[in-house]
């Protein structure tokens, strides 16, 4: 999965279909449009807000900060994504997101 030119999560098909670590894959996860019409009033919370940034004027830190939802829910990183573009990182084996939430456990 990309956002602006980066990989922000990397991990088999099924794998990232059915265990979206990184909140941008987790919005595009719950967006896809359910293709059942027995279960087409079924609604699904795509946590994603604003625009797509401008990819000539990147904000510091964490590239998918100013739609990020998972940023505005947890105070005790917020400092962290304005400093620094997370590392993709191994959280599960073969599974790699790049994101302050996964990074450190
Ligand atoms: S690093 Fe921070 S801003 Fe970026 S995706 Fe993770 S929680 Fe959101």
């Amino acid at each position: 999965m990309m956002y602006l030119g980066r990989i922000v999560e990397l991990a088999r098909a099924d794998e990232l279909i059915n265990n979206p670590i990184h909140p941008y894959t987790k919005a595009l996860i719950a967006a896809i449009p359910e293709p059942d019409p027995s279960n087409r009033l079924k609604i699904r919370e795509v946590r994603i807000k604003g625009e797509i940034t401008s990819a000539v004027k990147l904000p510091r830190g964490c590239r998918f900060r100013p739609r990020c939802i998972a940023y505005d829910e947890t105070p005790d990183i917020q400092s962290q994504c304005e400093a620094e573009e997370p590392p993709l990182v191994e959280v599960e084996p073969g599974h790699y997101a790049a994101c302050w939430l996964t990074a450190k456990k």
